[in-house]
């Protein structure tokens, strides 16, 4: 589609006809061009047959106008033909993200936290995501109404988890190995001695700080 695309902007030109003939020609071994072609149609491009335009004859199409710059991935992205999402597939998601937005883990039907009188509402929405090795792929996941709306549009990242994850210590990796199979995060030594400084009366805290410090 992206070469058909390059190839109406700067071999056939805005305005001129094109023939079958000649997109084959352009585009030797090449099955369903034709098809690849129309497919611009979804980005806005502006194609006619004779059955748009009564002066052009079966064999002839009219490149009218350019749409969305398919060549540049982020316009393509953005301007991609939506298919609907079944509500099958949405059952599917809901119960594999428990129910939850993966975003903030509000629940659906459950108020926010910090505004009570507001109560989840989920939906599952498409999120670009690039994987660890670097492809990019087309997700779905739960999100909540909040979240989406303030949602940037920009991608997760799992390529850029994983490297925070080779960078932890062998020790660190292996804890957050035990916590992705718990599917919740433990605490750590570090935290609990932390929990435990900060029960103490204040002058316990204060002997333990001195005590540190000397
Ligand atoms: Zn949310």
């Amino acid at each position: 589609m992206v070469r058909g695309a390059l190839w109406l902007v700067q071999v056939v030109g805005e305005g001129n006809t094109f023939t079958k003939e000649q997109l084959r020609d352009a585009f030797p071994g090449i099955s369903q061009a034709d098809r690849r072609i129309r497919d611009l149609r979804d980005y806005g491009w502006v194609l006619f047959t004779n059955s748009d335009d009564a002066r052009l004859v079966a064999e002839d199409q009219r490149f009218v106008r350019a749409g969305v710059p398919v060549w540049d991935p982020a316009a393509r992205r953005a301007a991609a033909p939506q298919k609907t999402i079944s509500n099958k597939e949405k059952q599917a998601v809901l119960a594999r993200d428990d129910y939850m937005c993966t975003v903030c883990g509000v629940s659906g039907g459950e108020a926010y936290l910090d505004d009570s009188n507001q109560s989840a509402v989920l939906s599952v929405t498409r999120r670009e995501t690039v994987l660890p090795d670097g492809r990019e792929q087309t997700l779905l996941v739960t999100e909540c109404k909040r979240c989406r709306a303030g949602s940037d549009g920009s991608p997760a990242r799992a390529d850029e988890a994983m490297a925070d994850i080779r960078a932890l210590d062998p020790g660190e990796q292996k804890r957050l190995r035990r916590w992705i199979e718990r599917g919740r995060r433990g605490s750590t030594p570090l935290e609990r001695a932390w929990n435990a400084y900060r029960r103490l009366p204040a002058d316990a805290r204060d002997e333990v700080r001195a005590a540190l410090e000397s």
